[in-house]
């Protein structure tokens, strides 16, 4: 390559991003960025897991889980057997290192609450759900992916809407039964936008320009992932025999 051509290459790749769609472009890398691991770990024993994305740090502490909650977790998940890599969650924390704003686990869900990620690396595709009905929680991916920390406080959302926790185990119940009313439908909705309102409430001292959390990114993944993924979701239930 001349050195005219390295002036075109450079040009055209210049006006694609400012012409084309700078912010695409960029909202792309970010959600990559939310979507995988800050660094490989060996889920293999017990341990506690610190990591650091620009000015925000966490950490989990994760075990092995026992029988029973395995049980439970494949009957929530509708795994229909029981994988091996499920990691129960006993803590949980986030500063930002910038603001000094902090994070407990006990800041957003009960104690009594059972939380649990799939640690195997891109296994079968399995879906996040929370059980407010039987106390809950289990995560698609582990908690080294910032989006599952995102997903984390979704859940936790679940479990901070009263509603939901009243008519709960009810409303599990009757979800499985086709296809759903129009009042299912808004109330199975509402839910999930409730949920990521508490998220997004929750996540924003954690908000920064360096990420791994920026306002654009976590917007894009409410709006046109998480509510859209639901959306068809649901449209699916209302028609479903
Ligand atoms: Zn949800």
């Amino acid at each position: 390559m001349d050195d005219r051509d390295l002036k075109a290459d450079s040009y055209v790749s210049r006006h694609l991003e400012l012409g084309q769609s700078t912010l695409t472009d960029q909202l792309k890398r970010e959600l990559g960025d939310l979507a995988k691991p800050v660094r490989e770990v060996d889920f293999s024993q017990p341990g506690e897991v610190t990591l650091k994305k620009g000015a925000i740090e966490w950490k989990f502490y994760h075990e092995d889980l026992d029988v029973e909650t395995m049980l439970a977790l494949a009957d929530i998940a509708k795994f229909g057997y029981m994988p091996f890599g499920i990691r129960l969650i006993k803590s949980f924390s986030m500063v930002n290192t910038k603001s000094g704003a902090r994070m407990e686990l006990s800041d957003i869900l009960s104690r009594d609450v059972i939380l649990a990620f799939d640690s195997r690396p891109s296994s079968e595709p399995m879906t996040d759900a929370a059980s407010v009905g039987t106390n809950h929680i289990i995560l698609s991916n582990p908690l080294t992916v910032p989006k599952s920390v995102f997903v984390l406080l979704h859940e936790a959302g679940h479990f901070n809407d009263f509603k939901a926790r009243v008519y709960g185990k009810i409303f599990d119940d009757t979800q499985d039964s086709f296809p759903i009313s129009n009042s299912e439908a808004a109330e199975l909705l509402r839910r999930e936008r409730n949920a990521s309102a508490f998220a997004l409430t929750k996540i924003r001292p954690f908000i920064d320009d360096d990420g791994p959390f920026t306002e654009s990114t976590l917007r894009y993944f409410v709006h046109h992932e998480s509510l859209h993924s639901h959306s068809k979701s649901i449209a699916d239930k209302l028609t479903r025999k």
